[in-house]
Parts: C-alpha cells; sequence; structure tokens
C-alpha cells in the first residue's frame, strides 16, 4: 500500500536546539472559533469531525436547511476510510443509507453490442450509492442545532489589514465575516466549503496576488466548462426492470460508446434506479452563471441512436419533464478547476476546501470523496491546535493566529497535489469512457488496465490510516511552526555571522 507519498513535510529545522515545543512552563490553550461557509458535504463533514474533537465551530450555509437534490451518490473506499476516521458516527449514517450492492463489482458494458469490456471489484460491500437528500439529512442530524446558522449568505470576509476592516474593541485580530442580511460574525479561521461557485475561492486568489488578480498574465481560479452535460434520472425500480432486467438494474454499470456514457446504479433500497447519462458537447456552455439549464430529451436520444439496444432503452428512461412536472428535464453543465486552479488553497487563516478548492468532474466519482478527505485532514490539524497552544510557544510570540495559519499552511501541503491529480485523472477518465481512443476504449484488456489503474490511483493512493497511525498531521504541523518560531533565532544568528537575514531559497541559504 502506497504511503502519504503525494506530502512532504514542510522545509525546516530538522532538530530544535532547546525544543520551543515542549510543554513545560505550558500556558493553557485559548479557545477558537472556525467559521465553516456551506453546508454541503464537505461542510457538514468537517462541522461533524471538529465535534469529535471538541473544537468550537459554526456552519453558515445559505439555504434555509441542508439541501441536496434527491439524486444518487457513490462513495468510494477512500471516502469511507475518511468517514471512520472522522467521525465513526459519519460512517454510520452513511451505512443506514446505502444501497446494498447486488455483486460487489463495477462493470463496463461497451454501449454499442451490450458486451462486458471489464468488471472491477470494488471490496466487500464498497462504492455503494445512496440518495443525496437521505445522507445529507443524516449527516445534518448530527450537527447540534446550536452550530449551524441557516439563510446566512457569506457576502465579503475581511482579514486584518483588509480595506474596510473596522471590528469592534473586542473583536480586534478576529475575520470579519459580512452577510448580505447585513449582519457580521467574527471567527479566528474561515474555511470555505461553498462549492463549485465559491465566493471565498476568490477572497483565497485576491489575497495571494493583491494586485494582480485579475490582471493580465495571471489566470483568475474558477471552474471552466468541461465541453460535457449530463442528464440524470430516478427510475422507479420497477420500469428499468422491464426494460433492462433485473441484473442490469442490481449493481453498478456504465454503458459506453462514442462522444457519450450512461452510468446506473440502484438507490433507495433498491426502489430506484439511479441514471447519468454524460455527453459530450463541442460547443461553449451558454450561461457560466448558471450550470443548471432547460434541456431537452432529444439530446438524450440522439447521443445513444444507433446503440445496442438496451442503451437505447436506458436513454429512453429519463423523463421529458423536470421533477415538478411544469418544464423540460434540465441539463447539468459540468465544470471542473482543471483549467484555471488556484494556486493554493489557502491565504492567511481563509482557505477553502471540497469543490470550493478543486472542483471535478463526476466520472471518477470522486469529488464528494475528496472534500471529505479534505475535512479529515483539517479536523485532524485544528484538532492539535490545543495542545500546540498549551506548549511554551506563546513565550516565543507564535500566537494562537500564527498557529492557525500553518494549520492551513499544512492542509494546503498535504491535499494539494493529490486533489488535483484527481481533477487530471477525472478528464482522462472521461475521454477512456467515450471512446476518444477507439482502439483502446474497444479492447477489454486495455481498457481495464487503464481504468483499474484511475479508480485504483483514487481509492488508495492516500493511506489515510497510516497517516493517523503515524501522528503525521501533528508531526508536520509542529515542524510548521517550529519554523516560525525559531525565524528570529535563526535571523538573529545570520546577522551575527553576517550572512544577510533574507530566506529566498539563494545559495546563500543553502549554505546555512
Ligand atoms: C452529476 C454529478 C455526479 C456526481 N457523483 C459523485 C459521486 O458519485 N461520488 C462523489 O464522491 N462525488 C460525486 N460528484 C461530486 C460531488 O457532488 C461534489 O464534489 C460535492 O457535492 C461537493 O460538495 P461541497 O460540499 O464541496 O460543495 P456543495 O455541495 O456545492 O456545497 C456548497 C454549500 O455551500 C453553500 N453556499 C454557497 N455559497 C455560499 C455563501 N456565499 N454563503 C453561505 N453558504 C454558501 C451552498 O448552498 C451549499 O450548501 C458528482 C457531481 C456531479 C455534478
Amino acid at each position: 500500500m502506497p504511503s502519504v507519498a503525494q506530502s512532504h513535510p514542510p522545509s525546516g529545522p530538522s532538530a530544535p536546539l532547546d525544543n520551543p515545543i515542549s510543554s513545560t512552563n505550558a500556558s493553557s490553550p485559548t479557545p477558537f472559533h472556525v467559521a465553516i461557509i456551506g453546508g454541503g458535504i464537505t461542510g457538514i463533514n468537517l462541522a461533524l469531525g471538529l465535534e469529535h474533537r471538541g473544537v468550537l465551530y459554526t456552519i453558515y450555509e445559505r439555504s434555509p436547511g441542508f439541501r441536496e437534490i434527491g439524486a444518487g451518490i457513490g462513495f468510494s473506499p477512500n471516502a469511507e476510510e475518511a468517514m471512520k476516521l472522522l467521525n465513526p458516527e459519519v460512517y454510520h449514517a452513511y451505512k443506514r443509507t446505502a444501497n446494498p450492492n447486488g455483486e460487489d463489482k463495477f462493470q463496463w458494458i461497451n454501449g454499442l453490442n451490450d458486451e462486458l469490456l471489464y468488471s472491477l471489484p470494488v471490496g466487500k460491500d464498497g462504492f455503494l450509492g445512496c440518495r443525496r437528500s437521505e445522507i445529507l439529512e443524516e449527516w445534518g442530524k448530527l450537527v447540534p442545532p446550536e452550530k449551524i446558522k441557516f439563510n446566512k449568505t457569506v457576502e465579503t470576509v475581511l482579514e486584518p489589514g483588509d480595506e474596510g476592516y473596522n471590528p469592534d474593541e473586542d473583536a480586534k485580530g478576529k475575520i470579519l465575516l459580512k452577510f448580505t442580511d447585513g449582519t457580521v460574525d467574527t471567527a479566528d479561521i474561515v474555511i470555505g466549503c461553498d462549492g463549485i461557485r465559491s465566493k471565498l475561492r476568490n477572497h483565497v486568489q485576491s489575497h495571494l496576488y493583491p494586485s494582480s488578480s485579475s490582471g493580465p498574465g495571471r489566470a483568475v481560479a474558477k471552474a471552466g466548462y468541461t465541453h460535457k452535460f449530463c442528464y440524470r434520472a430516478l427510475v422507479p425500480m420497477s420500469r428499468a426492470v422491464e426494460a433492462v432486467g433485473q441484473y442490469r438494474c442490481s449493481t453498478r454499470f456504465m454503458y459506453n460508446g462514442p462522444g457519450a456514457h450512461i452510468i446506473t446504479y440502484p438507490i433507495g433500497n433498491n426502489s430506484v434506479l439511479n441514471m447519468l447519462a454524460v455527453i459530450s458537447d463541442p460547443n461553449e456552455w451558454p450561461d457560466e452563471k448558471r450550470h443548471v439549464l432547460p434541456g431537452n430529451k432529444e439530446d438524450i436520444r440522439q447521443a445513444f441512436k444507433g446503440w445496442h439496444p438496451t442503451a437505447e432503452k436506458l436513454a429512453e428512461l429519463f423523463p421529458e419533464q423536470n421533477e415538478g412536472g411544469d418544464g423540460p428535464i434540465v441539463k447539468w453543465g459540468i465544470f471542473d478547476t482543471y483549467d484555471f486552479p488556484l494556486p493554493q488553497y489557502y491565504a492567511g487563516r481563509v482557505a477553502v476546501a471540497g469543490d470550493a478548492a478543486h472542483a471535478t468532474g463526476p466520472h471518477l466519482g470522486a469529488g464528494g470523496g475528496l472534500g471529505i478527505e479534505d475535512a479529515l485532514v483539517l479536523a485532524e490539524l485544528l484538532g492539535k491546535v490545543p495542545e500546540l497552544q498549551g506548549s511554551n510557544l506563546q513565550a516565543r510570540e507564535v500566537d494562537t493566529e500564527m498557529i492557525l495559519e500553518r494549520v492551513l499552511y499544512v492542509y494546503n501541503d498535504f491535499r494539494y497535489a493529490r486533489t488535483q491529480k484527481v481533477v487530471a485523472w477525472t478528464r482522462d477518465a472521461v475521454d477512456l469512457f467515450q471512446w476518444k481512443d477507439e482502439r483502446v476504449a474497444k479492447d477489454g484488456k486495455k481498457f481495464g488496465k487503464l481504468v483499474k489503474k484511475k479508480f485504483h490511483h483514487v481509492w488508495f493512493d492516500l493511506d489515510l490510516q497510516e497517516m493517523m497511525n503515524w501522528n503525521m498531521p501533528k508531526g508536520m504541523l509542529e515542524m510548521a511552526v517550529l519554523e516560525v518560531a525559531l525565524a528570529p533565532t535563526v535571523k538573529g544568528a545570520r546577522e551575527f555571522l553576517g550572512i544577510g537575514s533574507g530566506s529566498d531559497g539563494s545559495d546563500e541559504d543553502a549554505e546555512w
């Protein structure tokens, strides 16, 4: 099993001279407050991770309640592992809502001839599907009501030093959250879990590049159209079975072919077949501000026309009307951050997580799972802060604000490479599923080798258990804080030796 290879401890002194983080002369920890912006999968999971570790937090969610569409979602083995470590209650809630697999396999069918291309074992009860609205409701019940503020849309976040930063006397040094209803709250650290069109992503970007965030030569981080759109449907199981038979409705299948694919799996205790049709699109998305637009069932009919009757019947199962029955079925543009990524996931004491940080297409079923992994890493790091506060660091002028900033530095260090890779692998995967290279796509052996590699990267490339056993986050955090704690000593020594005080990665640094 690979180790935590995607990350590395931040550079810093390897051994302290007089152990500045020992707990001798320890002062008691100062409570700090985490603001979580957005109560989707990432935000709720972060909240439940902090709850489990006794860290103070509030979720600010713009909707009147925890809201998700009824469509299905599948959680991959890495996401399950993260749930267990985050908070066992998170995992149990997921298991309560998840649909059993007919067979513990993910199977790919050549959509043109209906033959099996490849079958990937998913592990015992692995990659189960569930209804989004149900799982979110179950998780939502675990968050104490006083820790959620609904109908709160964050408009701006202001950190000390920002223009317009004007806290009350007792809130000096805190981060200000300004809401669209005119109210203001404060926090010591802010995690933006506000989804694919994140406001907090803009905040991070503008604080990384204050003068040039939208200037020439610097692309503004955002989610761009992937030239794929999709249609979703929840089909009563009896209708689905009538169309394609019991077996094909009992577990996870994907039907592949040129320029399109359909994925199906059962949810709602086998009462419903969840369906997702993904279609390639040479055009631009007409409205970047709206990722969901009125569609037309004809798109689906055309995309699967001439395929094997099984695929054509599946296409026909999609409804003509939207859920409310008062308009056409809607189509969802698939956007990701591949072309316009953030260069890092934090600035100061504000970070982004989940889709806000690294939106990815749905093709590896990974986006939600990545958000849960982010939540685990953040919760683990924030859970270690009281230990560092209780050490003698404060005597060295390393205050809570600095520790919190270093938490985000380590979070970014842990998460950036892996999450960016998953965004890229997801693009590769959809090319494979939609036969960009027909010779590979139609050859079960070649196809299977590539598919297995991609999914296994997502499922196993991050050994979360090992990370926890090694006490990795605490170790990395201590290293990062040490860098700050020792900075004055290093500076003094440099001055004494007359070798300058910069730490710009020059030869001078190497010599030191
Ligand atoms: C078709 C499709 C299928 C998918 N299938 C899978 C799958 O099978 N498995 C998987 O793991 N992933 C899947 N994904 C990806 C997954 O859905 C996302 O990665 C996940 O939902 C992101 O969760 P999030 O909490 O980061 O963001 P969101 O779910 O978007 O939540 C953001 C929350 O923030 C709130 N918010 C936004 N702005 C503000 C503001 N200014 N102030 C306050 N609140 C705010 C919103 O109301 C929302 O509740 C799929 C995606 C798609 C499109």
